[in-house]
């Protein structure tokens, strides 16, 4: 028999789950949320890594666009996300010399040279400005709907109001547009990136999840700028754990859910294991599930659902530096070109092969990579000796690096062999290889650590270490939704068990939509 009954049990202490706790706790609701690991915040959190160096690195996300102001508002979060000067630097070679593409944020007049000495001409830029100008006018459109019921494809289509774009964004293989758009094969793969991270896939995908991609990194609080939570990731989770606390929400860490038992109706069994691996059972009104969709048919003993299983794409490597490398381009400043997203091996074409190379089971020759240095727009994530010397983060997010590269059982030395190509291509663009940049520990070692989709889904239940669960969904629906949940994208097979993570329709990212989206649903559900 449950020894405890709520209206909520929030199955994962991820920052989704956080947010519904927050949101049902602040209605009077009697919530519990129940997290495996020994902390809360998933995918979103931050960590010492390395012994004896003071850096509390956002260990795996590290930007936020798509957290609305709504949600902070609302919940009262103390949060600061500091915007970024510089949005990407990208390294080039033109004429045998080195050289880049700056596209500095609060300079237009800067980023035109900057295209016009790479390409020669203003039509890029030109190109660039419409297509970002469209992209901007869809995300005013767009953004506002991901916290409200899920429109039908011709509601959010009038809403939009731009037939070209539609086509553009929601109909055709991004690809597309980018060819007849762009001309310049590094400024196309630029603009391709954001289609491509963390989704395995290339840019004439039929099934769009380029184009699905794509929007969730443009469309952020209406104009799709990535911003850099002050004091780390980790200061997100705190914020969202305290307001849900705060309200009431009761959290239990060290607790791993282990099934889920409802016909539907009436209250739902959660059973748990605690860390000392006595078990528990409690019941929910509503379970609400913060783990991936994969995982919430392991819990209800269901087979998974159709299609193939999630599998997760990148390399995730975290590093402290002594000092910025200098780069082979002279005329770039390391605190100007590492402040935004660097762009590494990423040209349309290098794209293309990595993609084709991953997909037949190879590592990539040239893999593609974006870094980011945190420190140069916050220091605060460092302590005062780690400050003094001039420390640095330095993050580096792979692409087209498949699940299925590191082998069954783990290969280790696969896994090797991608960082250090990774590297190979970062120190291709340096004036210096970066390992003679890098700080070292209280053990003499180097502060690098790489973690690929396996690890990740060892490390923080990532379904084949999928970031976003599932692959993205478009936002809307096909069909007039049935039922509340349903309406807000967060329906199971169940009626009393519903989705608050990254695998709802919307999910995915840092956002904390799905989790406000499952708080709707259940507010506007029957009160059982
Ligand atoms: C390397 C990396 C980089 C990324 N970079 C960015 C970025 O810069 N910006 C961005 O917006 N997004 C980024 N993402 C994606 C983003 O972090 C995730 O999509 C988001 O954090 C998902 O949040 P969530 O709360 O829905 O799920 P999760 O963060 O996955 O949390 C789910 C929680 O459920 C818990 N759980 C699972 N199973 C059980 C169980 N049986 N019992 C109890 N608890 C359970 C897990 O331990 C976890 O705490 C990145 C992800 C990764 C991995």
């Amino acid at each position: 028999m449950p020894n405890s009954r709520y209206d909520a049990v929030i199955v994962g202490g991820g920052h989704n789950g956080l947010v519904a706790a927050a949101y049902l706790a602040r209605a009077g609701r009697r919530v519990l949320v129940l997290e495996r690991l020994p902390r809360v915040g998933g995918a979103a959190v931050s960590a010492r890594v390395f012994p004896g160096v003071d850096a509390r690195l956002s260990r795996y996300s590290y930007l936020v666009s798509l957290l609305p102001r709504k949600v902070v508002r609302e919940l009262g979060l103390r949060l600061e996300l500091r915007r970024r000067r510089i949005a990407s630097y990208t390294p080039a070679v033109r004429d045998g010399k080195p050289t880049g593409l700056l596209v500095d944020a609060a300079d237009p007049a800067r980023t035109r040279d900057s295209f016009r000495a790479l390409t020669g001409s203003d039509r890029e830029w030109q190109a660039w400005q419409r297509f970002y100008g469209m992209t901007a006018e869809v995300a005013r459109q767009v953004f506002p709907t991901l916290t409200e019921p899920l429109p039908t494809r011709a509601e959010l289509r009038r809403r939009v109001g731009d037939d070209t774009a539609w086509t553009a964004l929601f109909e055709r293989p991004l690809g597309e547009e980018v060819e007849r758009r762009f001309t310049d094969d590094l400024v196309r793969g630029v603009v391709l990136t954001d289609a491509l991270i963390g989704t395995f896939t290339h840019a004439h995908d039929p099934e769009l999840r380029q184009n699905r991609c794509f929007l969730y990194h443009v469309v952020g609080n209406g104009t799709g700028d990535w911003d850099v939570p002050v004091g780390g990731m980790g200061a997100v989770t705190d914020a969202l754990a305290e307001a849900a606390l705060a309200a009431g929400a009761e959290i239990r860490t060290g607790c791993e859910v282990t099934a889920i038992a409802t016909d539907g109706h009436g209250d739902a069994e959660v059973s748990y294991r605690h860390g000392d691996e006595s078990e528990a059972t409690v019941a929910g009104r509503r379970v609400l599930v913060n783990a991936a969709p994969a995982t919430l048919a392991r819990l209800l003993g269901e087979e998974p659902g159709p299609g193939p299983a999630p599998e997760g794409s990148q390399l995730k490597v975290n590093m402290v530096l002594r000092r910025l490398p200098r780069l082979r381009d002279a005329a770039a400043d390391p605190r100007e070109a590492f402040a935004g997203t660097f762009h590494i091996a990423e040209g349309y074409r290098q794209l293309e092969t990595a993609y084709a190379e991953a997909a037949a089971g190879r590592l990539p020759s040239a893999p593609p990579s974006e870094i980011y240095c945190h420190t140069l727009t916050d220091p605060s994530i460092l302590g005062p000796e780690a400050a003094r010397q001039g420390l640095h983060t330095l993050t580096l997010f792979g692409l087209h690096m498949p699940a299925r590269l590191f082998g069954v059982p783990y290969d280790r030395a696969a896994e090797e062999r991608a960082l250090a190509a990774s590297l190979a291509q970062l120190d291709a663009v340096l004036a210096e290889p970066v390992a003679d940049c890098l700080a070292v520990d209280a053990d003499g070692r180097p502060c690098i650590e790489a973690r690929t989709p396996p690890q990740l889904e060892r490390e923080i239940g990532l379904p084949g270490g999928h970031i976003f669960h599932r692959d993205l969904a478009f936002p809307f629906t096909e069909e007039e939704p049935a039922g509340v949940a349903a309406r807000w994208g967060v329906a199971t097979a169940h009626p009393n068990v519903l989705l608050c993570g990254a695998g709802a329709v919307r999910g995915g990212g840092v956002s904390g939509i799905p989790g406000h989206n499952a708080a709707q649903a259940v507010l506007a559900g029957p009160d059982r």
